[in-house]
C-alpha cells in the first residue's frame, strides 16, 4: 500500500522535473564536460539527480528538481545582471524553495576560485539535509567522471588535490544519507587506487 502511494507520488512529481530537464538542457546547450569523452554538459545533472533518487532512495520533488538544476546558475551566467535575471526566471518557474536549494549549492563567482574552494570546507556543516544531499551526490559524480575519464589537461597533483579537497568537503555533509555517504566513500577509494594515491590523514 505505502509503495503505491510513493508512485503516485512521484508520478504527479515528474511534470515539474521534465520542466526542469527541459530548462537545465536549453541552458547547458552549449557546453560539454571537462573529460576526455566530451559528452554534453547536461548529462551530468541527470546523472546527479538520477543517483539521488533511484540509488539513493530520494523522493523530495524540490530536491530532485534542484539537482536537475544544480548548475544552471553557476554554469551559465557571465555577470551578476544576468544572474539576477536567471534567479527570478527560475523563481518563476520553480518557485522560492527550488530556487533557494540550487542557491545554497551554487559557488559566488565573484570570489576567486580558491576562496571558493575555502569556502565549500567552512561552510558544509551550515548547509541545509537537501543541500548536503545534493552536494554529495554532485561530488561522487565527479569523482567517477575524473577516475573513469579525467580531463586530458589534469596532471595527477591536480587530480590529487581534487580528491583531498572533495573528502573535506563531505567531512562536512554527512549525517543525511548513508548510502550515499558510503557511495562517495567507495569511490573515492577506487579513484585513489586506479592513481597510486594515498589519503593525506593530517587534514588542516
Ligand atoms: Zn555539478
Amino acid at each position: 500500500m505505502k509503495k503505491s502511494v510513493l508512485i503516485i507520488k512521484t508520478m504527479s512529481d515528474s511534470p515539474l522535473i521534465l520542466k526542469a530537464l527541459e530548462f537545465a538542457a536549453r541552458r547547458h546547450r552549449t557546453q560539454l564536460r571537462k573529460g576526455l569523452d566530451r559528452t554534453p554538459y547536461i548529462n551530468h545533472p541527470i546523472q546527479v539527480a538520477s543517483l539521488l533518487a533511484n540509488f539513493a532512495g530520494e523522493t523530495d520533488p524540490v530536491l530532485l528538481t534542484a539537482a536537475i538544476l544544480h548548475d544552471v546558475i553557476e554554469d551559465t551566467v557571465d555577470s551578476v545582471k544576468e544572474r539576477d535575471e536567471l534567479k527570478s526566471i527560475i523563481s518563476a518557474k520553480f518557485g522560492e524553495e527550488i530556487l533557494a536549494l540550487t542557491l545554497e549549492v551554487t559557488d559566488d563567482k565573484t570570489l576567486d576560485k580558491k576562496e571558493r574552494k575555502r569556502l565549500q570546507v567552512v561552510n558544509a556543516t551550515h548547509k541545509s539535509d537537501n543541500a548536503k544531499k545534493l552536494k554529495i551526490a554532485d561530488k561522487i559524480m565527479n569523482i567517477l567522471d575524473i577516475t573513469e575519464n579525467p580531463p586530458a589537461d589534469w596532471d595527477l597533483q591536480r587530480i590529487s588535490d581534487y580528491f583531498e579537497w572533495a573528502d573535506n568537503v563531505v567531512a562536512g555533509l554527512r549525517g543525511v544519507n548513508h548510502k550515499l555517504e558510503e557511495l562517495f566513500d567507495d569511490c573515492l577509494s577506487k579513484g585513489r587506487s586506479k592513481y597510486g594515491l594515498v589519503q593525506i590523514i593530517n587534514k588542516a
